[in-house]
């Protein structure tokens, strides 16, 4: 007679999407601080994104900055 399990086979974890998202943040010129452009990304698609040059407002300084990727630092999100 084949052996059978008396309880369940181990099961997968049940997996939590391990996504990892992160804002995008730009230095402001004006005042040094870290700003957040309201916008995020899986982390592990960031080296391959693409990202033209945009502009946002900044809540440091109330100017218009334009940014690109090479000034984007990634952080938590803040929300
Ligand atoms: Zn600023």
């Amino acid at each position: 007679m084949a052996a059978r399990y008396l309880f369940d086979p181990p099961r997968p974890r049940s997996k939590k999407a391990a996504r990892t998202i992160k804002s995008l943040l730009v230095r402001c010129p004006s005042t040094s601080k870290l700003t957040d452009t309201g916008r995020t990304v899986e982390e592990k698609l960031w080296p391959a994104a693409k990202v033209e040059r945009q502009k946002f407002t900044c809540a440091h300084c109330g100017k218009i900055h334009s940014w690109e990727k090479a000034d984007v630092v990634l952080g938590r999100p803040t929300t």
